[in-house]
């Protein structure tokens, strides 16, 4: 029998209370699953995807379980991580920790976040200072690891969310390292959620769960299902005209629009400034302060559209979210549920709205298909679509005489034109002094794709000195080989084009 109030789970009064000012009045299903689970000890593994509640779900029994080693003491040793949450991305992982101190505020418990994509120095005095509750994006982690500002023996209760992205990412490497890191298996309590069982991650959970308790809620389809989904049949060059329409005829702001690619995300947001809606686009090649700011003005209602790719999207989570844009369709079907995954989270309804030009008729084929329905085909009402493909041609026109012009005065653009936006990580060629040349190969390797770890190949290699972690002699050899394809690319059938 399933617990139906926060009460009945046997948390503490200082738990209680957060969560009822976080506006919590029901446990969701996982919650009412995980949460006496978790409180019994027991090692857990969880299907459950980001949308049910499932941060929650670990959360709140691990800060219960942690509560009575809460102190005030000044002395780092007297704070050691007694929780370790690895997520796969840097959202997810700020999110988590959002989420770990909100639950946690009265408890007395430290927390804090680590990933990668900034510089390192900003985290050291936090970690050094010592936490109960340390939420890190993998390769990160190593990195503190190896500059000694986090130990791990007295981990008691270890975290791998999303353990499927982990996998999709190339992470599982790096995750076995720490785990090689952690005290034995027997002498923690082990968590593990994942939306989805391969056998790949089944083997991991074997490695890694002491006789878990399976714990499923809702299926990723089911998600679906409380999501109003409609599609516009629109050509390609209709589509910008009709998203403004959309957006600007219903005062919508918060609307979380998708494309393929990086180069898409940044020309679709240029060109809706434009058209006079307030728009960022978060993507890959977007700087971590870019995207914080963005994310944080579109938490903030400030924006009214964000345009994202797949990969920047993840994890992200805000309240309420009005609508989903799929601007172009996915080339792979889950995605489209990943997406529409961010309208509608724990059981309020959403909507989540597609654009479908003749060409990608053949994805809303294998999206429906995955679904197993058909999506209701709408029409905007005084929205003539020919109309707006000839003034997306009009414009398209102008904007190229314009670049010609550009490119007739190259010395007057130099000296006058802004910082790029969507420039790569700019912090790629700086190299701060003493910035060891492990750490900007990471960050070169995260301007690339700044969720991705590096290839595995030489990492694994000890280091001359026998060190517990990588070592830097490894890293030379890559330095002018091709660069690897990352892994979560290989994935997608098609890879990402420029022009799209
Ligand atoms: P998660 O699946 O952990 O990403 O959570 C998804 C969203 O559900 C977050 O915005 C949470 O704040 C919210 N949430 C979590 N638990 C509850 C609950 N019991 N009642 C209402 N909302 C919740």
């Amino acid at each position: 029998m399933s617990a139906t109030s926060f009460t009945e789970l046997g948390l503490s009064p200082e738990l209680l209370r957060a969560v009822s000012e976080a506006g919590y009045t029901q446990p969701t299903p996982i919650q009412a699953q995980a949460i006496p689970t978790i409180l019994d000890g027991k090692d857990v593994m969880g299907g459950a995807q980001t949308g049910t509640g499932k941060t929650a779900g670990f959360a709140l029994p691990i800060l219960h379980r942690l509560q009575p080693q809460a102190n005030t003491s000044p002395s780092p040793a007297r704070h050691p991580v007694r929780a370790l949450i690895l997520a796969p991305t840097r959202e997810l992982a700020i999110q988590v920790e959002e989420s770990v101190k909100e639950y946690g505020k009265y408890t007395g418990l430290r927390s804090t976040c680590v990933y990668g994509g900034v510089d390192i120095r900003q985290q050291l005095p936090i970690v050094r200072a010592g936490v109960e509750i340390l939420v890190a994006t993998p390769g990160r982690l190593l990195d503190h690891v190896e500059q000694k500002s986090v130990n791990l023996s007295q981990v008691e209760i270890f975290v791998l969310d999303e353990a499927d992205r982990m996998l999709d990412m190339g992470f599982i490497p790096d995750i076995k390292r720490i785990m090689a890191l952690l005290p034995a298996t027997a002498r923690r309590q082990n968590l593990l959620f994942s939306a989805t069982f391969s056998n790949e991650i089944k083997k991991l959970a074997d490695a890694l769960l002491n006789k878990p308790e399976l714990i499923e809620v809702a299926r990723r389809n089911t998600a679906a299902e409380t999501v109003e989904q409609a599609v516009y049949k629109v050509p390609q060059d209709a589509k910008r005209a009709l998203l403004t329409e959309i957006v600007t005829s219903r005062g919508l702001r918060q609307v979380l629009c998708f494309v393929r690619t990086k180069h898409g995300a940044s020309r679709l947001a240029r060109q809706l400034e434009r058209d006079g809606l307030a728009t960022a686009a978060i993507h890959g090649d977007k700087t971590q302060n870019a995207r914080l700011d963005a994310l944080q003005a579109f938490k903030d209602a400030k924006l009214e559209v964000l345009v994202a790719t797949d990969v920047a999207a993840r994890g992200l989570d805000v309240d309420d979210l009005p609508l989903v844009v799929n601007y172009e369709l996915p080339h792979v079907p889950e995605d489209y549920i990943h997406r529409i995954g961010r309208t509608g989270r724990a059981g309020a309804s959403g909507e989540a709205i597609s654009f479908v030009a003749p060409e990608e008729e053949k994805y809303l084929v294998e999206i429906e298909k995955l679904l197993k329905k058909k999506i209701e085909v709408r029409t905007k009402e005084g929205f003539d679509p020919v109309a707006a493909t000839a003034r997306a041609a009009t414009v398209r026109s102008t904007e190229r005489t314009t670049r010609r012009d550009d490119a007739r005065a190259p010395r007057e653009r130099t000296a006058t034109r802004p910082p790029r936006h969507d420039a790569p990580h700019s912090d790629a060629g700086r190299a701060p002094v003493g910035r060891s040349r492990r750490e900007q190969e990471r960050e070169e390797a995260y301007a690339r794709n700044p969720d991705q770890p590096l290839p595995d190949r030489g990492r694994g290699t000890p280091p001359a000195n026998g060190g517990a972690t990588r070592g830097h002699a490894s890293l030379g050899v890559r330095r002018g080989k091709p660069r690897e394809v990352p892994a979560l690319l290989m994935k997608r059938k098609a890879p990402e084009t420029q022009g799209a």
